[in-house]
């Protein structure tokens, strides 16, 4: 059923989202992933997949741009099928107490992680709809469900995602267009190196008691987006933090 349909995932090179590329190779997608910089991550990424028969390619773009995102949509729509999924991951945190937090940092999370998502749903938006259907998540996080002291920017571009994500799917609803998010708490990549599971008031906060893996977030992502009757939720994947 997925033969010849293309999934974009942005911030596919690592981590959450090269965990969800594969997963969505695995069930026949071609994987166009969009990342910033890391050449090699994004290079295995792509070999991973097309190491399951689907067609994968990695393009660099800043998703904050709304020309960059256009030209790089543009260019994927040229490269590949008809598109079915996109999946909106790429994030970054700057971190920092409000009281001083610099307007930059602000800016960029803001840019990369609420304006990145809209680009892309604002680039590919006619593409789904002209396909008659489609696929979209966005990758929120309990931040943006509880907010989160010294991280203030970073939860205010995870609240927004569910704005975005609720709006776009009844927009989107009467073209047979879906739009959900997921909600990760703890999850363990690159972005949390920092966090040890030694922490045990970290660990306090989990009920289930332990940190997620990326495959805990894929599967919600893949149960989403198989989910024909499902719109506008926010699935948590957060081992009961914010419940
Ligand atoms: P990660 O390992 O740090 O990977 C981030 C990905 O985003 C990389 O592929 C990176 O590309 C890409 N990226 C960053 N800035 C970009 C930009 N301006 N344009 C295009 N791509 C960009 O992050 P992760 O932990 O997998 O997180 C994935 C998503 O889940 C994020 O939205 C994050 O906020 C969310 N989330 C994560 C957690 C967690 O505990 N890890 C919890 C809640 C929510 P390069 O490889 O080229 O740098």
């Amino acid at each position: 059923m997925a033969e010849g349909k293309t999934a974009i995932v942005t911030g596919g090179s690592r981590g959450i989202g090269r965990e969800v590329a594969l997963r969505l190779a695995d069930l026949g997608y071609d994987i166009a992933i969009v990342y910033i910089g890391d050449e090699n991550e994004a290079a295995e990424t792509v070999r991973d997949c097309e190491a399951k028969g689907v067609k994968a390619k990695a393009y660099v773009c800043n998703v904050a741009s709304f020309e960059e995102t256009k030209a790089v949509v543009a260019e994927i729509r040229k490269d590949f099928g008809p598109l079915w999924i996109l999946v909106n991951n790429a994030g970054i945190t700057r971190d920092g107490l409000i009281a001083f937090m610099k307007e930059e940092d602000w800016d960029s999370v803001l840019g990369v992680n609420l304006k990145g998502a809209f680009n892309m749903i604002r680039h590919t938006a006619a593409l789904f709809i002209r396909n008659k259907g489609g696929r979209i998540v966005n990758i929120s996080s309990v931040s943006g469900l509880m907010g989160n002291a010294g991280q203030a920017n970073y939860s205010a571009s995870k609240a927004g995602i569910v704005g975005l994500t609720k709006s776009t799917a009844r927009e989107l609803a009467p073209k047979g267009i879906t739009c959900n998010a997921v909600a990760p708490g703890f999850i363990r990549t690159d972005m949390t190196k920092n966090i040890t599971e030694d922490n045990s008031e970290l660990l306090r906060t989990i009920p289930l008691g332990r940190m997620g893996d990326v495959s805990d977030v894929a599967s919600a992502v893949v149960f989403l987006l198989s989910s024909p009757y499902i719109t506008g939720e926010v699935l948590r994947v957060d081992g009961g933090i914010a419940m």
